[in-house]
C-alpha cells in the first residue's frame, strides 16, 4: 500500500474510532441521564405528595374555625371582651391539636385581635396583617392562601385563612388565618441526601435542602412582581440574589457554573400558588459516567489495536519464516540439482574412463589371446610339418609322438578358451555343492604339476567335514583351480615349496584358506590384485584374468575374497562362502539319501 493510503486509511480509522467513542460517550450520558430522570420523577412524585399532604391537612381548618361563633364572636363589634379570652384559649387548643404553628383571627381591618400564640413574646395580637394577600384575599374572594416571612416572628410560613361572615349581614367581618411551618419538609429533603428546591410563581426558591440557597431566585424578577413582593412584605427585606442560571441543555448552573456546582433541573408544578418543585440531579456523576464509558471504549480500542498489530506483526514473522525457508528449500534444491548435475557428469566421466580402459583392457586381452593361442599354433604347424615328414618317412612312432604333442597343444588352448568362456560367464545354476569333494578332485586334477614341483601339500579339513555351499560345480572348481595354479606358479621358484590348504565351518559360513610359502605378493599391488588383466607375470604365462574371475565368482556366491601375506613368508587367500541350508537336511532326512 503507497504512502498516501496508508495515511488517509490510519486517518478514516482514527476518525471512526473518534465517531465511536463520542457516540459511547453519548449513549451512557443518555443512559444515566435517563436513570436519573426517572429516580428524579419517582422522587418528585413523593416529594409532591407529601407537600400537597401537609397542606390540605389545613386547608378547611380556617373556614371551620370562621364557623364557629366563639371565633365570630371575637371579632364582632356587639360582643363582650371575655368572648377574645376564649378565642384565643380555643384557637391554641386547636392549634396545638392539629400541629399549626399559629391560628390568629384578624378584625375587618386587618388588625389581630385574636391568636393561638396570645401568651408568647411573638404575639401577633395587636399587630397589622392588612397588607398581606392572604388577609385581602379571604375578605374579597373567600379565601386565602400565601407564603412569606412572618413578619413578627421572622419564620417563614404557608399562611391560609377564611373569612369570618356575619350572621346578620352576610358581611365579612374579619378573616382566621393558619400559618403552617414548613421547615420540617426541608429537612426531611436534607436528611435524604437529596437537592430539592421548592419556588413560587416569581422564582423565588421558598424551601430548600439547602439553607444558603433559600430566599434566592432563579430567574429575573419582573419589576411589577418586585414592587408587588416588597409591598406585600413577602421576604421582608431579603435581598433575592439569583441563585444561578439556566443553561441551553436544561441544566441549572449554581454559583461559578463550575460541572461539580451544575445541576440537572426536573421540576414538577404544583397546584398550589403557582409553586414549581425542582429535584436538583448533580451532573458530575453524569459526567463521570460517560468519561468511564469513553476511557472503557478507548481502552478495547487501544487493546483491539495493539491486538491487530500484533497479529499483523505474527503474520509478517511467519511470511518472513516461510521465506526464509522457501529460500532455504529452493537453494537446498538448487543444491541437490547441481550435485545430481555433477554425480551425472562425473558418471558420464566414469563411463568414459571405464569405456577407454575396456579398450585397453580389449586390447591388452587381444593381444594376450593373440599371444597364448599363436604359440601353441605355431607348435602345431610345426609338429604337424614334422608329423607329415616323418610319416613320408615311414617313421611312424616319431610321427605319432609328433601328433600326441599337436594334442596336448590342442588341450591347452582347450583350457584357454574354457577360462575365456567362464569369464563371459555368469550366475548359473545353483546347488549345494560339496567344497571338500571339489578341493580334492582339483588336487588330483593337478596332481602331475604337484609332483613335478616337489610340492608337500597339507590339508586340514577342519571340525565340520563336507562343508555344503551353493554354487554350480564348474565354477567353484574354477575358483580352487585358479588359486591352486597361483600358488603353484608362485611355488615354482622355491626350494622346499608347501601348500596348506584349510577348512574350517562357522555357524553360517566356510572359510577356506590356500597358503604357500612363496615369494608373497608386493604390498604395492595388493590392493589391484583382483583388478582384470593384472599381472605381474611374463606374457604368454598369465593372462591376469585368475583372481578377477575368482573375484566375480565369490561375489555371485555373495562370498568374500581377500589376499595377505603370512609372516613366515608366503601368501594366503582367504574365500568365505555362506554354507548351503539343506532343505531335506532341515525336514529330517539323512544326508545320505543325496
Ligand atoms: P595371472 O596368474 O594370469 O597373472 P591372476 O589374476 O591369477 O593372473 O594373478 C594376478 C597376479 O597376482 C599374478 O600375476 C601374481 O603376481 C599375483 N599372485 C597371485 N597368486 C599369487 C601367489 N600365491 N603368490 C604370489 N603372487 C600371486
Amino acid at each position: 500500500m503507497t504512502r498516501p493510503w496508508r495515511i488517509a486509511l490510519l486517518s478514516a480509522a482514527g476518525l471512526l474510532a473518534a465517531a465511536l467513542w463520542w457516540g459511547v460517550w453519548q449513549w451512557q450520558f443518555q443512559q444515566s441521564l435517563d436513570v436519573a430522570r426517572q429516580h428524579a420523577d419517582n422522587r418528585l412524585s413523593l416529594y409532591s405528595t407529601t407537600l400537597e399532604g401537609a397542606l390540605a391537612r389545613f386547608a378547611y381548618l380556617p373556614r371551620l374555625l370562621a364557623g364557629q361563633s366563639r371565633v365570630r364572636a371575637a371579632v364582632d363589634d356587639n360582643t363582650a371582651g371575655d368572648d377574645v379570652e376564649r378565642a384565643n384559649r380555643y384557637l391554641e387548643r386547636v392549634a396545638a391539636d392539629a400541629g399549626a404553628e399559629a391560628i390568629f383571627l384578624l378584625d375587618r381591618h386587618g388588625q389581630t385581635v385574636a391568636s393561638s400564640n396570645h401568651a408568647t413574646v411573638d404575639s401577633f395580637i395587636g399587630h397589622h396583617y392588612g397588607f398581606r394577600p392572604y388577609f385581602q384575599d379571604a375578605m374579597d374572594r373567600g379565601e386565602g392562601e400565601f407564603f412569606a416571612i412572618g413578619s413578627t416572628t421572622k419564620r417563614a410560613g404557608y399562611f391560609v385563612s377564611a373569612p369570618v361572615i356575619s350572621a346578620a349581614d352576610g358581611q365579612p367581618l374579619g378573616v382566621v388565618a393558619i400559618k403552617v411551618a414548613l421547615e420540617s419538609l426541608q429537612a426531611s429533603w436534607r436528611r435524604a441526601g437529596e437537592t430539592v428546591l421548592l419556588s413560587d410563581a416569581n422564582g423565588v426558591v421558598i424551601l430548600s435542602s439547602r439553607p444558603g440557597w433559600r430566599y434566592r431566585t432563579l430567574a429575573p424578577i419582573a419589576p411589577a412582581a418586585m414592587d408587588e413582593i416588597r409591598q406585600q412584605r413577602q421576604f421582608l427585606d431579603r435581598p433575592l440574589e439569583r441563585l444561578g442560571q439556566g443553561l441551553a441543555d436544561g441544566s441549572l448552573a449554581i454559583g461559578g457554573g463550575s460541572v461539580s456546582e451544575r445541576y440537572l433541573d426536573l421540576s414538577r408544578e404544583q397546584r398550589r400558588l403557582g409553586w414549581t418543585m425542582h429535584y436538583l440531579v448533580p451532573m458530575r456523576p453524569l459526567y463521570l459516567d460517560a468519561r468511564n464509558a469513553f476511557l472503557a471504549a478507548a481502552g478495547a480500542t487501544l487493546v483491539l489495536v495493539l491486538l491487530g498489530l500484533w497479529l499483523r506483526e505474527r503474520q509478517k514473522r511467519h511470511r518472513l519464516r516461510d521465506r526464509e525457508a522457501r529460500i532455504i528449500r529452493e537453494a537446498n534444491e538448487r543444491l541437490e540439482s547441481r550435485v545430481v548435475e555433477r554425480t551425472r557428469a562425473l558418471q558420464e566421466a566414469q563411463e568414459e574412463l571405464v569405456q577407454a580402459g575396456k579398450l585397453a583392457s580389449l586390447g591388452t586381452m587381444a593381444a594376450g589371446i593373440a599371444h597364448e593361442l599363436n604359440q601353441p599354433l605355431s607348435g602345431i604347424r610345426t609338429y604337424a610339418a614334422n608329423g607329415a615328414r616323418l610319416l613320408a618317412r615311414g617313421r611312424q612312432d616319431a610321427a605319432e609322438s609328433n601328433f600326441t604333442r599337436i594334442q596336448s597343444l590342442c588341450d591347452r588352448q582347450d583350457a584357454l578358451i574354457r577360462q575365456l568362456r567362464l569369464f563371459a560367464r555368469r550366475g548359473g545354476r545353483r546347488e549345494p555343492i560339496d567344497l571338500e569333494d571339489r578341493l580334492a578332485f582339483v588336487l588330483e586334477l593337478l596332481d602331475e604339476r604337484i609332483r613335478r614341483q616337489g610340492v608337500e601339500v597339507a590339508f586340514d579339513r577342519g571340525e565340520a567335514p563336507n562343508p555344503r555351499v551353493l554354487g554350480d560345480t564348474l565354477r567353484i572348481e574354477q575358483l580352487l583351480t585358479n588359486l591352486r595354479r597361483n600358488a603353484l606358479d608362485a611355488l615354482e621358484t622355491v626350494a622346499r615349496p608347501r601348500l596348506a590348504i584349510a577348512l574350517a565351518t562357522a555357524e553360517e559360513s566356510v572359510v577356506l584358506r590356500i597358503a604357500d610359502n612363496g615369494p608373497g605378493i608386493d604390498a604395492a599391488i595388493l590392493s589391484r590384485l583382483f583388478d582384470p588383466f593384472f599381472t605381474t607375470k611374463a606374457v604368454g604365462d598369465g593372462l591376469g584374468l585368475g583372481l578377477f574371475i575368482c573375484f566375480g565368482i565369490v561375489q555371485d556366491l555373495e562370498g568374500r575374497i581377500s589376499a595377505t601375506n603370512l609372516e613366515q613368508g608366503g601368501a594366503c587367500f582367504e574365500v568365505t562362502l555362506p554354507l548351503a541350508v539343506d532343505r531335506r537336511l532341515a525336514e529330517g532326512a539323512p544326508p545320505d539319501a543325496d
